[in-house]
């Protein structure tokens, strides 16, 4: 079976996942005269996790204008850090001012990708075959719901869900409400909702810092001046860029004065703005600021302190029909539920079957942990390419902005496929050793590996992120070395 693509001339590209990395690459193949394309996405609508994330309070603490395609400004941003809903239709307004929408399959999965014969031969969940030149992995990083394995939740008898599956049908005014998690996703909540339940309890494992940042509202005359000028735009933009320049730096080296400053603003939040000694201490972490994700917020510690709110920090034995049993003995009664306890991120473009040149699966080059060279491309996976792959940049960063030059990155590879220089091009294994041993080395300096428990960290407990500078990798990005890569046929 054909795709009404698959028999136009040029090379045909397969996309997987609509959301903020699949837009884009259909926007930057469309500008390098790519046509020959489809989105493959298994839900109804664009915008990966702002579609999925519609938990009460969700926004996004990167500055809502660095957290804009460089190409799209959007002068109607309504806050300094912008709410999910906004930036939700951000997504599906930019898709179409750019027509990607005739691009996409909506509710079409694809399970199953093998390479043979130089080509990609991908299995849709409706039962398509499709034939590709090239196969794009546009499919995020905070995507699978991680649900806690906390016995007996199936046994609650009031209502639960994941905080990335919301039920909306849920009453929450005047109930007893309870939240598993202190991520950026649960304290986003918790400043949300604290003072608007009935009572709110916090399940607090770990204790986070907190970075105050103050959420200021655009007025019409700001949105006006950011319309008339563009370069009013891009001067935010730039003071956010260079923002991000200084803590980018700072993370990377535990030892930095960055850190410290980080450190003391943390500090400084948490001693000047927590008024009980006794709470204080229970969200006093005892690690550094910084080696879990920083959580920004400039009102969670207003909201916890709501007469309504409670943290519980005795942990949770099990979960029973009335509410959470902690490990005291006591019993929290509720109505409602909240699992916010993250996501699975070493899944990237898994649970879909990729199996490369001879069969190789993916899954068993990934046993130990998923790596890529340069986050992008995998030995033996020929013109398979991925967006916010393996150890990318991640950590408070525009990742708007790093899958933009990761695509710049990925469309020089396909060039040396459109000039004709070879049939297939893939990291080679020694590159990717090689580039995978520094990166391990360099990342025990950064803030991530100072001991904590995160999702930054892999299985082994090596943090899995871009250990060098932003400017670092904007030079890698500048140009793929070709001596990094094997081309083949
Ligand atoms: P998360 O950061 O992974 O946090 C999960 C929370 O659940 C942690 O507090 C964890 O405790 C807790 N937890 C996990 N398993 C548990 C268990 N069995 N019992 C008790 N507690 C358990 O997840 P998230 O808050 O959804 O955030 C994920 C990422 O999404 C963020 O780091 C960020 O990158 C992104 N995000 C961004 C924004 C934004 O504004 N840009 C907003 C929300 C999310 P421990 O700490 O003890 O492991």
């Amino acid at each position: 079976m054909t795709t009404p693509n698959a028999s136009g001339d040029g090379l045909r590209i397969v996309i997987i996942g609509a959301g903020m990395a699949g837009i884009l690459t259909a926007i930057r193949l469309r500008e390098s005269g790519y046509e020959n394309f489809v989105i493959y996405e298994k839900s109804d609508r664009v915008g990966g996790t702002w579609r999925d994330n519609t938990y009460p309070g969700i926004a996004c603490d990167v500055p809502a204008h660095m957290y804009t395609y460089s190409f799209e400004p959007n002068p109607e941003w309504s806050n300094t850090y912008a709410p999910g809903p906004e930036i939700h239709a951000y997504f599906e307004r930019t898709a179409q001012k750019y027509d990607v929408l005739k691009y996409i399959r909506f509710n079409e999965e694809v399970p199953h990708c093998e390479f043979v014969d130089s080509r990609w031969h991908i299995k849709t969940s409706t039962g398509r075959e499709d034939v590709a030149d090239f196969l794009i992995a546009a499919t995020g990083v905070l995507h699978h719901p991680n649900v806690a394995d906390i016995p007996g939740l199936d046994s609650f008898e009031g209502k639960w869900f994941h905080s990335a599956r919301w039920d909306h049908g849920v009453e929450l005014a005047g109930k007893r409400v309870g939240v598993v998690g202190t991520g950026s996703t649960a304290i986003q909540i918790t400043s949300a909702i604290a003072d608007k339940v009935g009572r709110y309890d916090l399940f607090q494992r770990t204790a986070q810092w907190i970075m105050p940042i103050e959420d200021i509202e655009y007025t019409e005359k700001d949105r006006a001046a950011f319309r008339a000028d563009r370069a009013k735009l891009e001067a935010v933009r730039q003071q956010v860029n260079d923002d991000f320049e200084i803590f980018s730096n700072a993370v990377i080296d535990a030892d930095s004065s960055g850190m410290k400053d980080i450190e003391d603003a943390c500090l400084a939040n948490l001693e000047d703005n927590v008024h009980d000694p006794l709470l204080r201490e229970k969200l006093r972490p005892d690690y550094r600021a910084g080696c879990k994700r920083l959580i920004f917020s400039g009102d969670f510690y207003a909201a916890i302190q709501h007469p309504n709110a409670h943290v519980l920090t005795e942990g949770i034995e099990r979960i029973e029909p009335e509410g959470v049993r902690l490990n005291n003995g006591e019993l929290r009664d509720l109505d409602v539920l909240v699992v916010a306890t993250g996501f699975r991120v070493d899944s990237f473009i898994r649970p879909t079957t990729v199996l490369g040149r001879g069969g190789v699966n993916l899954d068993d080059v990934w046993a130990d942990s998923p790596v890529a060279y340069m986050s992008i491309s995998v030995p033996e996976m020929p013109n398979f390419f991925m967006l916010n792959g393996p150890n990318g940049p991640v950590g408070n960063f525009s990742l708007i902005q790093i899958a933009e030059h990761q695509v710049n990155y990925i469309l020089q590879l396909m060039e040396k496929i459109r000039a004709g220089d070879c049939r297939e091009i893939s990291a080679s294994s020694d590159a990717t050793l090689r580039f995978e041993r520094l990166r391990s080395e360099a990342a025990k300096k950064s803030i991530w590996a100072t001991g904590c428990r995160s999702w930054y960290l892999d299985k082994n407990g090596v943090p899995a992120s871009w250990p060098w500078s932003r400017a670092r990798f904007f030079d890698e990005m500048a140009a793929p070395k070709l001596e990094s890569y094997d081309l083949a046929g």
